[in-house]
């Protein structure tokens, strides 16, 4: 098992959310990697303190922390 890979993936993953959710806070279009289409952020979601970004056909749905 190599997890300096494993620890390096996810980091990597955690600045992309980061990133992702400073861009749409701004109001900055953002686009799906699969299909291009624009993500929308849902704030109304179960879990509190937590944003969805999804695109319009699906394919992409992340989990923002907004805490
Ligand atoms: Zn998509």
């Amino acid at each position: 098992m190599d997890f300096s890979a494993l620890t390096k993936r996810s980091s990597a993953s955690f600045n992309q959310h980061k990133n992702l959710l400073k861009k749409l806070a701004k109001g900055q279009a953002v686009k799906c990697e699969v299909c291009q289409g624009i993500l929308t952020l849902d704030l109304k979601t179960q879990q509190p303190a937590k944003g969805v970004a999804k695109c319009p056909n699906g394919c992409t749905e992340i989990v923002l922390d907004l805490a």
